[in-house]
């Protein structure tokens, strides 16, 4: 079997070494890299300083694979890996020297939608910008200028090499739905609906118009909508484009799961009419029922990424899980994730209330909220799920005591932390200080340093300035925040958003354990169906006319609350054998009738 990383350099292997620019800073450390380096020690150049800047500059040429420098550097600002030899020659791109590199290439193929899978900063903008012929793959020749000739050649005998020869004699008509929506009004000014037409070279901007829920927001500027909007505007727009080639970049963001649904059906149509289409998604509820086949993509985020073989959907994502590529033989992560379908969570609530509410109703000019009465146990994960626009986040805050009802009480014999939906990146420092702020006293070396920051793998962020953290380090920030801030109850507002899949599982057994053992309690909002599925012991649903009015019905025990919420979808699930992962049924397939049948939305009891 071949290992990703090796403690010790071999013959069969070729190194691999990475610098994070912004986390390498050579005034405020000993040049321990330097000093520490044996090849340096004995008289080698193998790690310099760059002379604009002092910055680290490592020959992988004389680098042995040591990892010294990796441990001495005090900012982990150091990456060295030795991967096998043979995939030197399957290097697609590198930026740089000590930058980050993509191993292989997913192909599209036509007629189908084909999933990749893979942790946020593994190459996924590198392949579409490839595959669109905004950049042309270097082959790891960066100071090169490379000819298409070269591209074609490298590529000659593969699946990719048609796609190519279109790229370079310019008739490769590629359509992407960009991952950041909220930059759309930056570029264009103008309506919904001029936008649309804009790029209407399909016809299809009605239809599609009806299918994403659309209509009412025609006639506003693209600056007024919200990110759910915009998302779904994005997905019309890139859909009514005359391509090849279609590209969606995580287009459930900001939606609730209807409009995830709907957006599927949407991406699933081109393929049907025969288009290429490539999606990364990390719902991975969604990706599953969308794809066609998978690509996973592995690695060391910022580093490296390696694309595996062309893979089934099911299996695709099992082998994520198990963090194994049977195909390459190759193991990418230590240990496989498992989905405990037999929680005995009882056990660990107790029967001490630390919140409840009455009935309770507020107003507002338009909308109109009406939820049952609840309460909240010590130990306990309140999930609450929806569409959007629904209340959900006016009852958090009611519970936080930041909006007051019109009628009912809510009591509350605790202190409440909330993580809001909306990250705000305006705090001027770094994250160590962010987070020194929120617990008030030194977190470096502390018991909650143990506890909380090193478990969410916060350690490699201290350093990095909150203004230039990515999406998904922000929402990380965010929760570990609200997390030491002392309360007993901790209040999350769509903790999923821009976290990629692995984080995602990650943080949903994280704050699993950390709620039970410490004895505190937490309600999370969110839209990702599979992490209300790992996390959550109880449910409230929300439903009613969105913008319009809302009501929450009592909480229910999760598996009565998924089956309700379920039906309301219309979609019913199963749990996959060898994982324990929530998969949605095909709608209309033997399973899915059965379950309908029966009244089994959520899955079928064992
Ligand atoms: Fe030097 Fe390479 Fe060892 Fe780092 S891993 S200390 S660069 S030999």
């Amino acid at each position: 079997m071949n290992c990703i990383k090796l403690g010790n350099s071999t013959e069969s292997t070729h190194r691999v070494a990475v610098l994070d620019q912004e986390l390498c800073q050579p005034k405020k450390c000993g040049l321990e890299c330097i000093i520490y380096c044996p090849v340096n020690k004995t008289g080698g150049e193998c790690i310099v300083q760059r002379p604009e800047d002092g910055k680290a500059v490592i020959s992988e040429d004389l680098c042995t694979g040591c990892g010294i420098c990796v441990k001495k550097c005090p900012f982990d600002a150091i990456v060295i890996v030795n991967l096998a030899k043979e995939l030197g020659e399957d290097k697609i791109h590198q930026y740089n020297i000590n930058s980050f590199r993509l191993y292989r290439l997913p192909s599209p193929r036509k007629g189908s939608v084909v999933g990749l899978l893979g942790r946020n900063g593994i190459g996924k903008s590198t392949i579409v910008n490839i595959l669109s012929g905004s950049i042309k793959p270097n082959f790891g020749n960066y100071n090169d200028n490379i000819t298409y000739d070269q591209v074609l050649k490298n590529f000659q005998g593969t699946e990719l090499k048609m796609h190519f020869e279109k790229i370079a004699n310019g008739t490769m008509r590629a359509s992407i739905k960009p991952q950041l929506v909220y930059l759309i009004p930056k570029t264009f000014r103008g309506t919904a609906e001029e936008l649309l037409k804009k790029y209407d070279e399909r016809k299809r901007a009605e239809i599609l118009v009806e299918d994403l829920g659309l209509k009412k927001v025609l006639n506003r500027n693209v600056n007024e909508l919200s990110g759910g909007e915009l998302q779904r505007l994005a997905v019309a727009v890139a859909a009514s484009k005359d391509a090849d080639y279609y590209f969606f970049d995580e287009p459930s963001s900001y939606n609730d799961i209807y409009q995830r649904l709907a957006v599927a059906k949407v991406i699933q149509n081109l393929a049907a009419e025969g288009k290429s289409v490539m999606v990364v998604e990390h719902d991975m509820t969604l990706l599953d029922y969308l794809s066609d086949y998978i690509y996973v993509l592995y690695g060391e985020p910022g580093a490296y990424g390696i694309v595996s073989s062309l893979q089934g959907t099911k299996i695709g994502i099992n082998n994520f899980l198990e963090g194994f590529s049977p195909s390459e033989n190759v193991r990418f992560r230590e240990k496989a994730f498992r989905f405990d379908t037999t929680s005995s969570i009882d056990d660990i609530i107790s029967d001490i209330t630390v919140a409840s509410y009455t009935d309770i109703t507020k107003s507002f000019p338009t909308f109109k909220l009406k939820i049952s009465k609840g309460k909240l146990r010590r130990g306990e994960i309140l999930g609450i799920v929806g569409a959007n626009a629904l209340g959900k986040t006016t009852f958090i805050r009611m519970l936080a005591g930041l909006e007051k009802p019109d009628s009912g009480m809510i009591e509350i014999g605790a202190r409440i932390s909330l993580k809001p939906q909306y990250l705000s990146q305006d705090y001027d420092g770094d994250v160590r200080s962010l987070l020194y702020v929120a617990y008030q006293n030194e977190i470096e070396n502390s018991q909650i340093e143990e506890q909380i920051l090193l478990p969410m793998g916060m350690k490699k962020l201290y350093e990095k300035n909150v203004k230039n953290l990515s999406g998904g380090e922000l929402q990380k920030v965010a929760v570990a925040t609200s997390l030491l801030r002392q309360a007993d109850i901790y209040a999350l507002d769509e903790p999923s958003a821009f976290l990629d899949i692995e984080d995602r599982i990650s943080l949903a057994k994280f704050l699993q354990r950390y709620i039970k053992s410490q004895g505190k309690s937490a309600i999370v909002i969110d839209h990702d169906m599979q992490l209300i599925d790992l996390i959550a012991d109880s449910l409230v649903i929300f439903t009613g006319c969105p913008s319009f009015e809302g009501s929450a019905g009592s909480s229910l025990r999760k598996e009565d609350g998924m089956n309700q919420f379920l039906k309301q979808l219309s979609v019913t699930y199963r749990r996959d054998e060898h994982t324990g992962r929530p998969r949605v049924n095909k709608e209309g397939g033997r399973l899915d009738r059965m379950q309908k049948e029966s009244g089994n939305y959520y899955y079928i009891r064992n």
